[in-house]
């Protein structure tokens, strides 16, 4: 008997699912309208679904133990079934009609680590509607519908990469995209180079709030200096005028997105390195979103050799690195920072490459 039959005595009747990423260049720039360069991880959230007999939506989550009724279809839950009634009120509303479900999420990515465990449970579950019900949408409306849900019903005010990465990315190649024309390309890795992602094992705690508030900043930045958004400003000697800290935020958003369009350029592991590293000291100086433990972990991978750059990824406050590494060390070289890591007292563990 599967999970699925043992929660709704019923058999699922598809399923789907849906990737996390890791964001290797472009950070916080999202939501000003940037350029981003995600990857998607092997880690994934499936979902299971079949229609419910009681006229009710029900979700479980098995990494939560948590199981969700919708008793009114007019009353958002909170906690995780925002994500996944937010996901099917959007469907009703551009007008698909969706019958109550039973949804079952099981998921290997991180929750609340930076590798989007969000938009992989959002966009798998849209996957898993369109696939039951052939609904005419494509990868990129998924996208969109998953940012709406995360925007409107679960309170999360995101820019697009993560539904875009979950939509669209693999593992094999790095997604380009702009993220106010949805322009993109699909890169090869540098040459000679693979990517280790390391969890610090520190709790994003203040990750909501420090990041509406830098949100807030960066519009009040680009209000001042008179752009629809910060995009559009490219020369960072543009924001020195703003006042503190608006004068860093931005400075983090312009230069962050010039790294992102230099490795547009197909350049070598080498300078790619050095773009992440150069990426994280802006993040830890100007936008200030890193904390000591990100700090220890990115210095430990820099220091290494065999290591072309390291940074912080996802929005910061805790969460993971990640290291672009020569082909082939990736392994050794994750068990060798993370054994020094975790000997200092931390919590650290790898994520990529995933120990089999
Ligand atoms: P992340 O960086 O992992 O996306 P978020 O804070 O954006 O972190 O999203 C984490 C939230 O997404 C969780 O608190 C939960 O509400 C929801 N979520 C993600 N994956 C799952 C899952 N497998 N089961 C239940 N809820 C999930
Ligand atoms: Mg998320």
């Amino acid at each position: 008997m599967t999970n699925f039959e043992k929660i709704f005595t019923e058999i699922p009747e598809t399923e789907a699912s849906a990737t996390g990423r890791v964001n290797l260049l472009g950070e916080h720039t999202d939501y000003n309208d940037g350029f981003v360069m995600p990857t998607a991880i092997p880690q994934s959230t499936t979902v299971q679904l079949g229609l419910s007999n009681d006229l009710q939506h029900h979700f479980y989550s098995e990494d939560l133990d948590e199981l969700v009724t919708i008793l009114e279809t007019n009353h958002t839950p909170s906690g995780f079934g925002s994500y996944i009634f937010g996901c099917l009120q959007l469907l009703e509303k551009e007008g698909h009609k969706i019958p109550p479900l039973n949804i079952y999420v099981k998921s290997s990515v991180p929750i609340g680590s930076g590798l989007s465990s969000s938009a992989a449970l959002e966009v798998a579950t849209l996957r898993g509607v369109r696939s039951r019900f052939d609904l005419p949408i494509d990868d990129i409306q998924i996208a969109q519908l998953a940012q709406q849900a995360e925007i409107i019903y679960a309170g999360v005010q995101c820019g697009i990469m993560d539904q875009m990465a979950s939509s669209l990315a693999d593992p094999e190649h790095i997604l380009f995209l702009d993220t106010r024309t949805l322009e993109r390309q699909v890169l090869p890795f540098p040459s000679g180079a693979e990517i280790v992602v390391m969890d610090s094992g520190v709790p994003r705690t203040l990750a909501t709030s420090g990041y509406n508030q830098r949100r807030a900043e960066c519009e009040e930045a680009a209000h001042l200096l008179r752009v629809k958004a910060l995009r559009d400003i490219t020369d960072p000697n543009m924001v020195e005028e703003l006042p503190e800290p608006l004068r860093r935020r931005s400075r983090h958003v312009v230069t962050e997105n010039n790294r992102v369009l230099e490795a547009l350029q197909g350049i070598s592991a080498q300078r790619f390195g050095e773009l992440m590293n150069a990426s994280h000291a802006s993040l830890r100086d100007d936008y200030e979103v890193s904390v000591p433990a990100l700090d220890t972990l990115v210095a430990m991978l820099q220091e290494t050799a065999g290591v072309f750059g390291a940074r912080l990824t996802g929005a910061g406050f805790g969460g993971a690195c990640v290291a672009l590494v020569e082909a082939g060390r990736g392994n050794a070289i994750a068990i060798d920072v993370l054994q020094r890591y975790n000997s200092a007292g931390n919590n650290g563990r790898i994520l990529v490459p995933q120990v089999t």
